[in-house]
């Protein structure tokens, strides 16, 4: 996959775009800037969901929107929080306010479907908020939208099969999926350190007092056992699971 295969939308000229964009696919991926373990960069929610969002663009000859890098709230029983140096968010009502107004101007443009690719465990219930308001100003008429997070579209037996320890999604913030996917995909950018811990959050349940052992150094479940090989084999699946959920979309429309 190399990056000149993708069309970006930020490249075409304002002169060009509505032609470029008529009849076609947009996709839109939506990361965030936080601490992920002392072994990975603060932009993996970034570059996971645009490694997929490029994928996405070369599969469906769809055009790529830019990155939006800053999230929602980082949440400490998500592996986040401020007290990392370097994470950085907005509140989720400036997120709602700011993805609604970006929407509103996107909707002006002839594109057929927009899908947006989210690597932000927070950010979710947002874009979808986001996209309801949207929807009822009936700014995108009947056109096609689909949002999800990547890891939505893992299958489940692909879990039993590649992960027998699988912690939950809840508690995979810097694990063994976004640990794996980062040695395939940018593996200059992953430290040597593997730290483990051993109690991931419970699914579901938010508790104040914070603990004070809710992660080590960041990371809620098992490093130890990521690697290349799973990380490759998981990008194929979600790519495929991609294709064919927007295969499964059009055949409906
Ligand atoms: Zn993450």
């Amino acid at each position: 996959m190399s990056e000149h295969t993708v069309e970006l939308f930020s490249e075409l000229t304002s002169k060009e775009v509505r032609q470029a964009v008529e009849g076609r696919v947009l996709v839109w991926p939506i990361g965030g800037i936080e601490q992920h373990g002392p072994h990975l960069p603060l932009n993996v929610d970034a570059l996971i969901p645009e490694a997929f969002a490029k994928a996405a663009c070369i599969d469906q000859q769809a055009i790529m929107l830019p990155l939006l890098p800053i999230s929602v709230r980082s949440l400490p029983q998500s592996g986040g929080g401020l007290q990392f140096p370097g994470t950085v968010f907005v509140e989720g009502g400036t997120f709602i306010d700011y993805l609604e107004q970006a929407l509103r101007s996107l909707a002006s443009l002839p594109f057929r479907q927009l899908v947006i690719i989210n690597g932000h465990y927070e950010n979710e219930g947002f874009i979808f908020e986001a996209l309801d308001k949207v929807r009822g100003q009936g700014v995108l008429g009947q056109r096609s939208v689909l949002a999800f997070s990547w890891w939505s579209l893992v299958d489940e037996r692909w879990v039993a099969e590649h992960l027998p320890e699988f912690p939950g999604w809840h508690a995979e913030h810097a694990g063994i999926t976004e640990t794996s996917l980062m040695l395939h995909l940018h593996p200059h950018l992953v430290r040597a350190e593997r730290p483990d811990h051993e109690h991931p959050p419970r699914c579901g349940v938010y508790q104040l007092p914070l603990r004070a052992d809710a992660s080590t150094e960041g990371v809620l479940s098992k490093t130890s056992t990521a690697s290349a090989d799973i990380g490759k084999r998981l990008f194929g699946h979600v790519r495929q699971q991609i294709r064919d959920l927007l295969a499964e979309v059009e055949g409906r429309v």
